[in-house]
């Protein structure tokens, strides 16, 4: 590519040795979509002042950190930039990653759209189990995090990209955390290979810290190369309106019902103007879109002109494009989402905002050795980003649902990196390298498998057990949400077609009746109907199934069904999950488990089959915390199979629990 120089005024800062690059003020003119060549849209973003300073930046430095807020362009431009100043010349290809796979696939599909091109060619993108682009033509590629850690495991050096941006790198996702670390040690082999990390203004000064630290170090290899080695913090202004913020007066009890009543207000009172609804996960969401679409149904005078609209990882592709699409004249758009909407996903027309002040967060406790998705309040940083989507477009209001006194002495100032409060089993196995060898096979073909070592471990056993075609099945159910259709209003009809499949042995096996059933109506969408089963769920079920066969296939596995024999199913659920084996607490009466590892209380989650059934002896797949710690997807087991399973794990505890 040829040098470009920048046109801002770049300010050298001594101390920390950071150039922080100021321009004017971006012009305010309209941004509402639909009326400008897509040209002239992409100009009027902030960040194209900055395009020749980036490109120089890139050029000339090993590292290039950008800092902009959210809707300023970072995501979809940078690439495009890159690709126009020849970066993906020679077969070279372009990376981006997100933490959310959501965000991957919206993102991928608006640049190619941008570019005029048919997604998957130029531009493609790659998630778990889905593969959108084309060998020698795509060179955008949008990915997660997880995906390119995955790569490595083939490609070292990641010898096949120019640059790799991290994007939302303020996420501090675990495996964007573990990327960082990585992807210095490659440039330190491949001085060529480019890195921008782009975040948004939230933590821009703990960033630029992090990389203060490193600054004393010196880097001779690189240097050589005539390469700054330095990383450069470059800074985008984004546009922003005021936000008015409005808090609730006393604390809220349901925030579901809370959120739907204030969608309600602002629709009957407020001037147009889309709303933005931030609650935690495809639960909440799910129950308050159709609490909003019942309202517009039953009383119509308040809530004629509502599109309700949820968004929540797992949605299919023209669920997304409805969200992104512009509501109809007279109409007004509310999108109900988890927090993929707080800085991954730009929508338009945003005006007001609903904060629940909560979201779902992962974590790890390291005394019971269990990770657990919880529902934790947001940080103050989090909760002023979510803000900020409603002034995009023109001064907005937001709607926290809670106290000011709450904000102000109780929320945290900013959020924990995943990092610190995820289990790492996973990642560490993936990323083991020369000096932390795998020792066995199984950690081998552990390690190829790209999902959760244990599944991985189970898919491995059943290999050995002659159950393989029927486990492949189970992990593909278990890579998603839920196969069930559930919601308020339908919970009666929804668990009575739940009991058609249900087996004693529990949800594993539950599931194998549904693949059964619904492989032999020929995949019909509606059988799924009939039996409230969801249908894109079972499609993804298909396709991951397929992808799990080839992958057991390349690893040396054998494909083989065990018929009707579900003690080897069960054997291999054991074998890959002993370590959430629980054990019922008889005297307790109200269907208390205590873990075998942690001894800690656990309860069979409402929507598993063996609910109420309260088996001796279970192995769970997931726990999910609200009130009480919930074990999701339930299998009874035999304890004898514990030992045999996991001899090493079980032998210290023999004599507290299993011999009881
Ligand atoms: P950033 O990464 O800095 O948060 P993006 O590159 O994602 O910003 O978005 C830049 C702009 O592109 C947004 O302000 C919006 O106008 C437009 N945009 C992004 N995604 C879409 C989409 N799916 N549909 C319509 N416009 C979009
Ligand atoms: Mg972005």
């Amino acid at each position: 590519p040829g040098t470009e120089r920048p046109q801002g005024r770049v300010v050298d800062d001594e101390e920390g040795g950071v150039l922080f690059l100021s321009g004017s003020h971006h012009s305010s003119s309209s941004s509402r979509y639909g009326y400008a060549s897509i040209d002239k849209q992409r100009q009027r973003l902030p960040v194209f002042k900055y395009r020749t300073a980036i490109l120089y930046l890139v050029e000339t430095r090993a590292t290039t950190i950008i800092v902009g807020e959210t809707g300023s362009g970072k995501t979809t431009q940078i690439p495009q930039y890159l690709k126009e100043a020849g970066w993906a010349a020679g077969g070279r290809l372009i990376a981006c990653t997100q933490p959310r796979r959501l965000a991957v696939q919206a993102v991928a599909s608006r640049v190619a759209e941008e570019m005029g091109v048919k997604l998957g060619e130029e531009v493609g993108y790659t998630i778990r189990f889905e593969d959108v682009t084309k060998p020698d033509v795509t060179v955008l590629k949008f990915l997660t995090d997880g995906v390119l850690l995955r790569e490595m495991m083939d490609d070292p050096l990641l010898t096949k990209y120019s640059v790799i941006m991290l994007d939302e790198a303020h996420e501090r996702s675990i495996s964007t955390d573990i990327l960082l670390g990585l992807l210095k040690k490659i440039q330190r082999r491949r001085p060529e290979l480019r890195l921008i990390i782009s975040s948004a203004t939230i933590e821009a000064k703990s960033m630029s810290d992090f990389f203060r630290m490193r600054k004393k170090r010196r880097e001779p290899e690189n240097e050589e190369h005539g390469l700054q080695v330095e990383p450069v913090i470059l800074s985008v202004e984004g546009r922003g309106f005021n936000v008015q913020i409005n808090y609730s007066e006393e604390p809220v009890q349901d925030y579901v019902q809370a959120a739907v009543s204030t969608v309600l207000l602002i629709h009957e009172r407020e001037p147009a103007g889309d709303v933005l609804v931030f609650l935690t996960g495809q639960d909440d969401i799910d129950a308050s879109v159709q609490l909003l679409n019942d309202e517009v149904q039953t009383t119509g005078k308040h809530s004629s002109g509502l599109i309700v609209l949820p968004l929540y990882s797992g949605l299919s592709r023209a669920e997304q494009e409805l969200v992104f699409s512009q509501a109809p004249r007279g109409k007004r758009k509310v999108i109900i989402s988890t927090n993929i909407a707080e800085t991954s996903l730009t929508l338009e027309g945003i005006v007001y905002v609903v904060d629940s002040g909560f979201s779902k967060q992962r974590f790890y406790n390291p005394i019971s050795d269990i990770e657990n998705l919880v529902v934790a309040p947001i940080s103050r940083a989090s909760a002023r980003q979510r803000a900020g989507r409603a002034g995009r477009v023109r001064p907005g209001k937001c709607y926290r649902l809670y106290t000011e006194e709450y904000f102000l002495n109780h929320m945290s100032n900013e959020g924990i990196p995943e990092i610190q409060r995820s289990s790492m089993v996973s990642c560490v196995i993936q990323v083991l390298d020369d000096d932390a060898k795998l020792t066995s096979p199984t950690g081998f073909q552990v390690a190829e498998i790209p999902l959760d070592p244990m599944v991985s471990k189970m898919i491995i056993a059943s290999s050995q057990l002659g159950c393989s075609e029927e486990i492949i099945t189970i992990a593909a159910v278990l890579s998603v949400q839920s196969i069930w259709i559930s919601g308020r209003g339908i919970q009666k009809e929804s668990d009575e077609a739940k009991l058609r499949f249900a087996a004693a042995e529990g949800d594993h096996v539950t599931f194998l009746n549904v693949y059964k059933g619904f492989h032999q109506s020929g995949k019909s969408s509606q059988w799924c109907h009939k039996n409230y089963v969801n249908y894109h769920a079972m499609r993804k079920v298909l396709e991951v199934r397929e992808q799990l066969k080839r992958i057991a296939k390349r690893i040396g596995l054998v494909l083989k069904s065990c018929e009707s024999d579900m003690q080897v199913v069960r054997k291999a659920v054991t074998a890959g999950f002993f370590a959430n084996a629980c054990h019922l607490e008889e005297y307790s009466h109200n269907g208390m488990y205590k873990t075998l590892r942690g001894s800690q209380e656990v309860y069979i989650h409402p929507s598993s089959v063996l609910f109420r059934v309260n088996p001796k002896w279970v192995i769970y797949n997931s726990l999910v915390s609200t009130d009480r710690q919930y074990m999701r997807n339930v299998i009874t087991i035999d304890p004898s199979c514990l030992l045999e399973a996991a001899p090493h794990f079980y032998q210290l505890q023999q004599s507290n629990h299993l011999l009881r």
